[in-house]
């Protein structure tokens, strides 16, 4: 007969034994992801995690227990009490939200490990409360040795479990925790059952409201479908989760106008493919993508259309993208493009014309065509510069200089680009210096009538004598001021200094003063021009300026008024280098322009190519027709003059006639005592005092110049 039967030395079923380790290992790391979710969240959510969290983990617990327990099969007939089995759940899930609770809201000091302990109690809280309602016909003998080691061990491997989750911050550490909730789970479990021995007693009969061992194993699985739940509410929001720190990396890695990466991910890659390519071989282009006539687009048609075409053009590049080539938007209308594909530096270049073919295409914009070309400048790693931000600002250079090239260019980075920035911005101190020490100097063009060839007025053009680099093209030095807003005082000094001499002259010609961008966006010009006639005196009849539309389309509104206010002065304005803008014939019908100069470039090859001919003819007839007349610029052999007075073109200038000579060669034309140009001593329109006052007085004038 059967006298002593010692717990763990009994039979016991092994599947269900594996099971409820099985169950024990899942939900422990279950319990422990899901605490992560604790340390990582705030007020109600922290709260909402905490309870799940410990119910998880309550739940393992318990279901672990019990599994175990249907896997031990004393030949004796046992069974569960029902309240004492239900509380020992309760008391599982309800000791180890609090501990969870002292952990996650405690200091990062000693209340984590305080926490842990608390749940590794709860363990042997749940423990021995089931074991209370556990009936079988015997009895049962508690060994107080083992029941204090169970104790022990379920709350130092809790406290280590916790110590381990909470103050982890590597994955690696996160599985320490896991295992030590395991520990904490089975140590005490079967060291408690070491503490039972059980003497069968055929006296001791189960009470009638119990729980037999099927009812507990339906019991068992419906804890098993909770903890399931569990398992799918986290990975749901794990999905949720990941998907948002998808976005958001994506989101932070790329533009949102195009869905191109942006400067962040370029920078990324860059490092990444220096890194990689410090291993191996070969070289590493960097292309900086600058489109051309953009602006012009924006200004035009308005910035729908400028996104537009960032957006076509964005998306063409991607297409022609090859292997190890990568592209991205810096902002605006600047691109960057790397390869990392190259067997030579010509490989670069073909790459470059690769992406302009792409970027030419037309884009079409609500029914109209939309075109924009590209500068592009490229530096190689490693030969040009060893870190990212040189290599960027190496082809950034070398781009600047593809765009003063002309449009659709390419060139590469040589140092000698960064001699030529060095060299600018010495330009643009000394040009201070030069007004002081008189380097400066105007030259003068004559303009005349197609028919009579007489001289009917002179362009003024500027001409700088530097002490060491000798004469200065003004095409050089102007675009510098033009910038740098030195323009204004460059620019004043030629108004007063022309206008100063015209007044002195005998012959009463006008002259013709080029007005810079960065002038014509001042809306004090007029007043500045107003205060300048009236220093020297000039009739502001003989006074003509001649505005670019790149100067226009800056701003469009204050240019119009700033034109209007001139005119009302009595001043010319003439549409200089007509044809070469992107919507010159807009601007034509916008402006109340009084002269229509046509660039040279077409002029020039005006007998070779039938486009330029034909651009010159309409011209012409357009002018005509808007009662303008036209001026044709760069005429330099008397083909050009047969074609223009073929197509009636009343005015010339260029070469033929005379290049821009200083004042001491022109003074026997402007001091000839002739009756002058018709067209000018016809409108003379003195500025006398009161001409003035009343000038300043019309609300026109002076209230607009403020709005
Ligand atoms: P622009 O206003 O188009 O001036 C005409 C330019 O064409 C002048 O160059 C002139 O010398 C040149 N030119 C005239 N006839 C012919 C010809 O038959 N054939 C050729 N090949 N060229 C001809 P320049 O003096 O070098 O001036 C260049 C540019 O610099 C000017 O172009 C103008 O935009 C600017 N500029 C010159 N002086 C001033 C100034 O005082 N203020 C401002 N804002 N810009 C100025
Ligand atoms: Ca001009
Ligand atoms: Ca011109």
């Amino acid at each position: 007969m059967l006298k002593v039967l010692s717990c763990i030395a009994m039979d016991h079923s092994y599947g269900l034994l594996a099971l409820a380790t099985l169950v024990c290992i899942l939900g422990s790391i279950l319990t422990v992801r899901l605490y992560a979710r604790v340390q990582r969240s705030i007020g109600m959510q922290k709260l909402n995690w905490l309870f799940t969290s410990g119910v998880v983990g309550g739940s393992t617990v318990w279901m672990t227990h019990f599994i175990a327990m249907l896997s031990f099969n004393p030949p004796l007939s046992h069974a569960y009490e029902p309240t004492l089995t239900m509380a020992s759940l309760a008391a599982g899930i309800g000791v180890t939200i609090l501990g969870f609770l002292v952990t996650a809201t405690g200091k990062p000091g000693f209340q984590i490990e305080l926490g842990g302990g608390i749940v590794g109690a709860g363990i042997a809280v749940m423990h021995y409360t089931g074991m209370a309602g556990y009936q079988i016909a015997g009895r049962l003998e508690w060994d107080s040795g083992y029941y204090a080691a169970s104790v022990f061990l379920g709350i130092g491997f809790g406290a280590l479990a916790m110590n381990r989750i909470a103050r982890s911050v590597t994955r690696f550490r996160q599985y320490g925790g896991i295992l030590a909730l395991v520990l904490a789970i089975t140590t005490m479990h079967f060291t408690g059952m070491s503490a039972i021995t059980i003497i069968p007693d055929p006296l001791i009969v189960t009470s009638a409201d119990v729980i037999p061992d099927s009812l507990l194993t339906v019991m068992v699985a419906i804890i098993g479908v909770m903890l399931a739940l569990g398992a799918s509410t986290y990975a749901i929001d794990l999905q949720s989760t990941r998907g948002a720190a998808e976005r958001f990396r994506h989101l932070s890695l790329h533009d949102p106008l195009t869905g191109m990466p942006n400067r962040v991910a370029l920078g990324d890659q860059l490092r990444e493919i220096i890194h990689r390519h410090s291993q191996e071989a070969g070289e590493v282009a960097i292309l900086s993508i600058d489109l051309d006539r953009f602006k012009d687009v924006n200004d035009v048609h308005g910035h729908a259309a400028g996104d537009a075409v960032l957006r076509g053009v964005a998306e063409r590049m991607s297409k022609v993208l090859g292997q190890g080539e990568f592209i991205a938007r810096m902002g605006g209308d600047e691109f960057v493009a790397l390869s990392s594909n190259l067997s030579s530096g010509d490989d670069a270049s073909t790459f470059a014309a690769r992406l302009i073919g792409a970027i030419v295409q037309p884009i079409e914009w609500e029914g109209k065509n939309l075109f924009v070309g590209a500068s592009i400048g490229i530096s190689l790693y490693p030969s040009a510069a060893p870190a990212p931000q040189e290599l960027l600002a190496q082809a950034d250079l070398a781009m600047y200089r593809a765009k003063a090239a002309g449009s659709n260019a390419i060139r590469y980075y040589e140092p000698a680009m960064d001699d030529a920035v060095r060299d600018r911005s010495a330009l643009a101190m000394d040009m201070r210096q030069g007004i002081e020490r008189n380097e400066f100097e105007l030259y003068y063009q004559y303009q005349n009538n197609s028919l009579t060839r007489d001289v009917i007025g002179l362009e003024v053009l500027l001409r700088w004598h530097h002490p060491v680099r000798g004469m200065v093209p003004p095409a050089e030095f102007i675009p510098i001021a033009d910038r740098n807003g030195f323009i204004h005082e460059l620019g004043d000094w030629v108004l007063r200094t022309a206008c100063r001499q015209a007044a002195s002259w005998k012959n009463p010609l006008r002259i013709a003063v080029n007005i810079a961008p960065g002038q014509l966006a001042n809306v004090n010009l007029a007043a500045r021009v107003l205060e300048i006639l009236v220093e020297t005196g000039l009739e502001p009849s003989r006074l003509e300026l001649e505005i670019t539309e790149s100067g226009i389309i800056a701003d469009e509104q204050n240019a119009l008024h700033v034109i209007r206010q001139l005119k009302q002065l009595g001043v010319k304005i003439a549409m200089d280098d007509y044809g070469t803008g992107y919507s010159s014939l807009t601007t034509l019908q916008k402006f109340p322009f009084d002269k229509i100069k046509i660039d040279r470039a077409f002029i020039d090859s005006v007998t070779s190519d039938r486009q330029s001919a034909a651009i010159v003819r309409s011209t012409i007839i357009l002018a005509e027709s808007l009662g303008i007349p036209v001026l044709a610029e760069g005429v330099e052999r008397e083909e050009h003059m047969d074609f223009l007075l073929s197509e009636g073109c009343p005015q010339v200038q260029g070469f033929l006639f005379g290049r821009p000579m200083p004042l001491s060669e022109i003074s026997h034309v402007v001091n000839a005592r002739s009756a002058g140009s018709p067209d000018a001593s016809r409108e003379a329109y003195v500025l006398t005092p009161s001409a003035i006052a009343s000038l300043l007085r019309e609300p026109d004038f002076s209230a607009r110049a403020t709005g």
